[in-house]
């Protein structure tokens, strides 16, 4: 069971979707179910492992240990990055400053602390 939301014009409540829409009943107003908006912030907002917005400068720590493509290093969990970069485009959406060097990591491994 899920609650249909309320007309946003009328504020009755005789509303029901339809396809990608809301439709109202009583004053035939109709309104997208999925704002989109919210569409292209999803791609704009980087969201760590918990699903906290990521942002340049934050510190995080590593939930895994995570190897290194094409070398023989591992960062460990646990590590901690002190402040973090975001990189829009491509799947490794955060700059990270390790002991071990400059690294690119899937905010999906991060945690904000
Ligand atoms: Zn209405």
């Amino acid at each position: 069971m899920s609650t249909l939301p309320a007309c946003p014009q009328c504020t009755l409540e005789n509303t029901y979707p339809d396809g990608d829409n809301f439709v109202c009943a009583d004053c035939g107003f109709e309104w997208p179910a999925v704002a989109a908006a919210s569409d292209e912030e999803a791609d704009a907002v980087v969201r760590d492992a918990n699903g906290n917005i990521l942002n340049d400068g934050d510190a995080v720590v590593l939930i895994k240990d995570l190897k290194v493509k094409g070398s023989s290093i591992t960062l460990k969990q646990g590590s901690k990055v002190k402040s973090i970069r975001l990189v829009s485009g491509g799947d490794h959406e955060v700059d990270c400053k390790l002991d071990a060097g400059q690294f690119m990591l899937k905010a999906c491994f991060l945690k904000k602390v």
